[in-house]
């Protein structure tokens, strides 16, 4: 028998939420995890007794918000003393340290011991829920993939995620940037001409970032002219303002301060999430929260209007980085052919209402879900990659350009630099530089990624060194630098002194920067432990989850059925009792043992036993 050639899979590693897809069958594949659902939360949570990832990662936050980690995206491939490291840590519940090289570290208790993990590792723990969510639906093991990002992530960051991917036991076959994915999902259904040249507006508002692209396409080739955008400006932001709006109100009208109380805290911003998502289809929504405060049952209403004040500022942000997008593209809003709308908070009406008050009416394309272009895109890209695309997905060119500038530091701490931002990759270019001093036999050069003038203002990538110079004067030596950047954005520098004509022994010192082989390695063994825990888990959650259906349908039939005209009424308490004893057990045992949750199935099911019988009798 023929074996199945693995599809190769493309993924959308969001900050809050991921999404994975698949090109089969001449069409595009968004694959549902175990729960019916097209995203899955960027959730790693250690419970006591085993990890989760994804859907029961979110839902045990609530729970256990030391132990729970999320938002990752903005650690991975940063240092430790990155000033928005230092932001984001200090808003979040769990801990993160500085590790060696600088590195954060993230801090969990997990079976009564603490552990230390690096960003790339909680990464690798999504992309692998993401792959198995892939396994699942396609019956196979699948290695192949791409992986989004955006468009601003550096060349650390960018290594980062890929690392993030072998730990996962992925083969990355391309990092590609978010916009350009999304551009793609869209031209592959509307563009039926490739010669005509098109601009394409990325408008990505998400959980916790914001990012705005420019796309040029032109003769099947993508190409991001600029980009703009905040790593803190998204959902969560919106949230918070509705969230503190309350907490005002509960203190205007009941003389009470939950600031305090960060359980009652997480139980309101749960509410007003929900309240936000409800405002985008409805003008009026209420958020309620029973017991909040000991005794207060929370309700309150919450307009559209309102909620719109109420983010006024960040709305207008939103088209303020648009406007800056488009004039570091050099582009006229009016040459802009269509605007893509991308992220979950991209939905917000008032949202969409500026920008069309801003592009004009006709330019919003809303036709390709926000959650899911990100993830459509890039499974288009790894069926082109593995070839194993149709002659549509073969027609496409992709083109990405470096967002920040490369170069080396030059005396006095200047920067020179060799790629400038926005070059289109793959690249490579060249560039000479001479000694500082008579007879020097060594020269070493920082690399440096970033647009300031002062070198040491920039990020630094690593260290090169080139030896065995012939002593001479100085300025006579001539040493060319040549600077690769490959197809994901990844750097590779090299040197060569021109007078003598040989290949200079070049060492290029990164290990500071990012993950080395060994510890990669490292990171694999402990990832496949992991995937033990991870079956256990599983099996305790379906038996759980299959209670839960139970409880819920039965209390539904309970619910709609005229139960008095089926079975007497002491039987319907029984049942009834029987129902939420079940519900409140299954609320106190988040993850109770496959045994316990099988005989309260059991249990339940006997007690149910009358009114499923006469259901089945009527059916
Ligand atoms: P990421 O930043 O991880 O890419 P997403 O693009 O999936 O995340 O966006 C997640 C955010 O979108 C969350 O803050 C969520 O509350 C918000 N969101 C999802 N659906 C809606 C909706 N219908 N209306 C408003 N916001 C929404
Ligand atoms: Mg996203």
């Amino acid at each position: 028998m023929a074996k199945k050639v693995a599809p190769a899979i493309g993924i959308d590693l969001g900050t809050t939420y991921s999404c994975v897809a698949v090109w089969e069958h001449d069409h595009v594949e968004i694959i549902a995890n175990d729960q019916g659902n097209r995203t899955t939360p960027s959730y790693v949570s250690f419970a006591q007794e085993e990890r989760l990832v994804g859907e029961d990662a979110f839902h045990n936050s609530a729970i256990d918000p030391l132990n729970t980690i999320y938002g990752v995206k903005c650690l991975i491939g940063r240092r430790f003393s990155d000033p928005s490291v230092k932001e984001d840590i200090n808003l979040w519940p769990f801990r993160v340290l500085v590790g060696a090289n600088d590195r954060p570290k993230i801090v969990v208790n997990y079976k009564g011991e603490e552990k230390q993990f690096s960003a790339e590792e909680i990464s690798s723990m999504v992309l692998m829920k993401m792959k198995q969510i892939a396994e699942t639906y396609l019956s196979c093991t699948v290695k192949d993939t791409v992986i989004t990002v955006p468009a601003y992530f550096n060349d650390s960051q960018r290594r980062a995620t890929k690392d993030a991917g072998v730990i996962a036991g992925l083969n990355v076959k391309r990092i590609m940037d978010e916009p350009t994915a999304a551009a793609l999902a869209y031209g592959f259904h509307k563009i039926k001409d490739y010669s005509k040249p098109q601009n394409v507006f990325v408008f990505d508002l998400g959980g916790g970032t914001f990012d705005v692209s420019l796309v040029n396409i032109r003769g099947g080739r993508f190409e991001v002219k600029a980009t703009a955008g905040d790593t803190h400006l998204g959902g969560e932001d919106i949230d918070n303002r509705v969230l503190n709006y309350f907490v005002d109100e509960f203190l205007r009208k009941y003389k009470k301060d939950i600031r305090n109380n960060s359980r009652a805290l997480r139980r309101l911003r749960s509410a007003c999430e929900r309240a936000k998502r409800s405002l985008s289809t409805n003008t009026v929504t209420s958020v309620q929260v029973d017991c909040l405060y000991p005794d207060i049952d929370f309700c309150c209403k919450l307009s559209r209007d309102r909620f719109d004040d109420l983010n006024k500022d960040l709305f207008t942000k939103c088209i303020e980085l648009t406007n800056q997008c488009l004039k570091d593209a050099e582009v006229n809003k009016s040459d802009v052919d269509i605007v893509v709308l991308v992220g979950g908070s991209s939905r917000i009406p008032r949202v969409q209402q500026l920008l069309k008050e801003y592009f004009g009416d006709k330019k919003l394309h809303r036709n390709i879900n926000q959650d899911e272009a990100v993830a459509y895109g890039a499974a288009i890209l790894a069926a082109q990659l593995s070839r194993q695309g149709n002659d549509m997905v073969n027609k496409v060119v992709l083109s990405d350009v470096t967002p920040l500038s490369l170069g080396v530091d030059i005396i006095g701490d200047v920067t020179s630099i060799v790629i400038p931002r926005n070059t289109s990759v793959p690249t490579k270019k060249v560039k000479a530089f001479t000694t500082t001093t008579d007879d020097q036999t060594t020269v070493a050069f920082k690399v440096y990624e970033g647009e300031r003038l002062q070198a040491s203002k920039n990020l630094l990538l690593g260290m090169f060194e080139i030896s065995g110079l012939s002593p001479a004067p100085r300025g006579v030596p001539s040493i060319d630098v040549y600077f690769k950047i490959d197809a994901d954005g990844i750097l590779n520098v090299s040197g060569k002194v021109r007078s003598s004509g040989e290949m200079s022994k070049l060492t290029i010192t990164n290990e500071e920067s990012w993950l080395r082989k060994e510890e990669i390695d490292k990171m694999i063994k402990e990832a496949e432990k992991y995937r033990a825990d991870d079956e256990k888990h599983k099996r305790r959650f379906d038996a759980r989850r299959e209670l839960d259906n139970y409880a819920y349908e039965m209390r539904k039939n309970v619910r709609n059925l005229d139960l008095l005209s089926l079975v007497s009424k002491s039987e319907v308490k029984k049942i009834e009792e029987g129902i939420c004893e079940a519900i409140s057990w299954l609320d106190l045992n988040e993850a109770p043992a496959v045994k316990a949750s099988k005989s309260k199935l059991c249990e339940l099911k006997k007690i149910c036993e009358p009114i499923v019988t006469e259901m089945n009798s009527q059916k």
